[in-house]
């Protein structure tokens, strides 16, 4: 089966292209599905327009984000008819809701594939099935086991995402991902580390850990593997230099991994520490099951280890039951937090979820001068962290070319903050040292020296 399909598409030379919605672990999945289609012989391209093979990468969190992409899928309809046998894909946690894609099939009758998140390993025989076979394929697995050795096109030349643990078992009320992605497994730590090994030896430095709830790592495996004896043992027995994760949930942050902080040399001196609320009232309603004050103290503790840990964090107005005075306590915690950055959002009800069904949904007009009062908080802070980087040298790992041409480099410091400096493409993939002269919210300047 593989030789033949790999002939075909030798023959007629085909291409594909990925459109990824959502977070890291989506886009990690797409580098698997892109790892899968070029193990078989297709090309790469960057536009939709010039591909045999499309893909849409799907991301089902945020409700309108799922009515959007139908739309998109409903655009792709001119291209089967314009290109000879383009083929047509719908993966992602989109398609692993259930009915979702005979669904999809049914509406779009020139869509050829659907996939959910369980299905990438058998990409290949739903491509003989749809190339050779000219059928229309649906895999939507239900069975969870992990799959190793899945072929993988990594986009970074220095950075990787590796994954830890698949699913969650957390069901925030808000939340989509534990009915969709299904309960929490880890991966042998043996497999880990076998995979950050070659990883270093292709020239990767940087690391992030992935998972939903990284902190869970190895509950369901034996009582010796956890996620700081995986940390551990990634640091001394592997060659990265940069060590991150996300995402790590507050109620599950032990004290091991805080004294990881300042201890292992590869940690980077950042976390990624969702809060979603400074309400204990809204952080119950959302079964976030840790309190304001315990938050707090997670973050006392860290920064005593290093004091200039970066924190970064997520968080939602408006969610049901929302008064002004909880509003008012999110914003007191961001200012005592003092945040790096944050990834803030106006709640967005989605069905299936417990918080879609609960009374006292705030409205829109609430929601958005809510969230705007946070966005101003928030980019004062950034630029208020920011200060301190002035006239202070950072190592940058340079990753892609800045926003200003060619001349500009950007890259990333162990902080995360995105720092641009004049350069050359030859330092992307380098580890480049730059003093700092200009801080904005966003972005960091400097010079090399
Ligand atoms: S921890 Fe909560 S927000 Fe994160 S994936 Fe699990 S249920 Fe969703």
């Amino acid at each position: 089966m593989t030789e033949q399909l790999k002939a075909y598409i030798a023959k007629n030379e085909l291409t594909y292209c990925i459109e990824t919605y959502g977070c890291q672990m989506n886009t990690h999945e797409s580098e698997k599905i892109a790892g899968v289609l070029e193990a078989l012989g297709y090309c790469p391209v960057a536009q939709k327009a010039e591909a045999d093979f499309i893909i849409f990468n799907t991301c089902c969190v945020r409700q309108h984000a799922e009515a959007r992409l139908y739309g998109n899928v409903g655009a792709l309809k001119d291209h089967k008819d314009h290109v000879n046998g383009a083929l047509i894909a719908v993966s992602g946690c989109v398609m692993q809701q259930k009915d979702a894609a005979k669904k999809l099939m049914k509406r779009f009758p020139f869509v050829d594939i659907a996939f959910g998140t369980n299905g990438i390993h058998r990409l290949e025989s739903m491509l003989y099935d749809a190339l050779i076979e000219k059928k229309r394929v649906i895999c939507v697995d239900e069975d969870e086991t992990i799959v190793e050795d899945v072929p993988i096109r990594r986009e970074g030349a220095r950075s990787a995402f590796v994954n830890i643990i698949y699913g969650c078992n957390n069901f925030c009320t808000y939340c989509i991902v534990p009915y969709v992605r299904g309960r929490e497994r880890s991966r042998h730590p043996d497999d880990i580390i076998r995979e950050i090994e070659e990883l270093c030896k292709k020239g990767i430095s940087e690391i992030t850990l992935l998972g939903q709830n990284v902190n869970s790592y190895g509950n369901d495996l034996s009582a010796d593997i956890t996620f700081v004896n995986l940390l551990k043992r990634i640091d001394s027995q592997t060659d990265i230099k940069r060590l991150r994760f996300m995402t790590s949930h507050p109620k599950d942050m032990s004290d091991g991994l805080i004294e990881c902080y300042g201890s292992l040399k590869s940690l980077c001196e950042h976390i990624h520490l969702p809060v979603q609320s400074g309400s204990n009232r809204v952080l119950q309603l959302m079964n976030r099951r840790y309190t304001r004050e315990h938050y707090l103290s997670l973050i006392k503790h860290l920064k005593a280890r290093v004091p200039d840990l970066a924190v970064t964090t997520d968080i939602i107005v408006g969610f049901p039951g929302e008064t002004e005075q909880d509003f008012e306590d999110t914003i007191s915690l961001v200012k005592e937090v003092g945040y790096d950055a944050a990834y803030t959002f106006a709640y967005s009800k989605r069905t299936g979820t417990k918080a879609a069904d609960m009374e006292n949904q705030n409205d829109k007009q609430t929601m958005s001068e809510r969230l705007t009062r946070l966005n101003v908080l928030v980019k004062e802070s950034m630029r208020d962290r920011n200060r301190a980087y002035l006239g202070h040298t950072v190592e940058v790992l340079a990753d892609s070319p800045g926003k200003r041409g060619r001349s500009e480099i950007s890259g990333r410091t162990r902080t995360a903050k995105t720092v641009s400096f004049e350069g050359t493409l030859e330092d992307v993939g380098q580890y480049v040292t730059v003093k700092i002269d200009k801080v904005m919210a966003h972005t960091l300047r400097g010079v090399r020296v």
